[in-house]
């Protein structure tokens, strides 16, 4: 499941593809995977693309926006109009994608895990392909989506509103959860999964077993700005692609290089003489240096 960096630098990417371009059609080949009314969309142009945790919210004018979600092998791939007997190599030019990487990036679209299409007036074309069809689509009335957004998701790690008090209101109100299970927890704190909250709680040298009503506030204070840090990370280098993730020009991401526990057990820390463990905690991997982490 991509998280907050992975599904930022998508959009970021998206972003630059596809404002100013007005949808002309949309072509539902899987019609489970798109939900609402296509017709509210079409002949409107596309404002702006924005991310609420890990969605994509593309913003059409008018009252209606596109709210869509990668889940686990989702791909959003954008392909300039293509001229007539152009060989791959130069449909792979001016092509924007992001999401889970497979040989399609640069097969024929649309193939077998081409699910919606997206049709621009000038030609160009928006595909969403997912193998395993667990990602989605939905049209949805725009003040609607902000509401629904708002019930369903906690704060954003680079909202203003993440202070230390913030932080430490939610920290506190789940005393007996370990604190690697409160700040996964979507609804409290959104945007951050597995990868970015074992690397927040290195920085933090925070156990990840913990009980969050044992942290005190100046853990708290530290966790906070480790939290931002360890995204930033993810950010500076494109999301990672540990997570079979790939950046919207279909390079890899390179956050895993710079990963200081998340899937480096075994190997030895980067800021001690000690050794990475790994550990199931909620169901999940969970890695930390037993040394730096207390
Ligand atoms: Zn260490």
């Amino acid at each position: 499941m991509p998280e907050l960096p992975e599904v930022e630098t998508i959009r970021l990417g998206l972003k630059k593809a596809i404002v100013g371009k007005t949808i002309a059609g949309v072509e539902i080949r899987v019609p489970k995977l798109f939900h609402g009314d296509k017709t509210d969309i079409i002949d409107k142009k596309i404002v702006d693309v924005n991310r609420r945790a890990k969605q994509i919210i593309i913003d059409v004018e008018g009252d209606n926006d596109l709210l869509i979600h990668l889940k686990m092998t989702g791909q959003l791939i954008f392909r300039p109009k293509q001229e007539l007997g152009s060989i791959n190599q130069e449909l792979w030019e001016g092509q924007t994608a992001g999401g889970h990487p497979s040989k399609d990036w640069t097969a024929v679209l649309p193939n077998s895990t081409t699910h919606i299409i997206f049709d621009f007036s000038d030609g160009s074309k928006l595909f969403f392909n997912d193998m395993r069809r667990f990602g989605w689509i939905k049209v949805f009335n725009s003040g609607e989506l902000a509401s629904k957004l708002s019930e369903e998701l906690g704060i954003e790690p680079f909202d203003k509103e993440f202070t230390n008090a913030e932080l430490a209101k939610i920290i506190k109100s789940k005393p007996r959860w370990n604190i690697k299970k409160v700040l996964t927890d979507q609804s409290l704190i959104s945007g951050i999964g597995n990868i970015y909250v074992d690397e927040s709680l290195y920085w933090a040298e925070i156990l990840p077993t913990r009980l969050a009503g044992e942290i005190s506030d100046d853990e708290i204070a530290k966790l906070r700005e480790a939290i931002i840090k360890s995204l930033e990370i993810g950010l500076k280098y494109g999301g990672s692609s540990e997570n079979t993730y790939y950046k919207i020009d279909g390079t890899k991401g390179q956050a895993q290089e710079h990963f200081q526990v998340y899937a480096q057990e075994g190997k030895p820390c980067k800021g001690c003489e000690g050794v990475v463990k790994k550990i199931r905690l909620n169901g999940r991997g969970t890695h930390f240096c037993p040394e730096c982490q207390k």
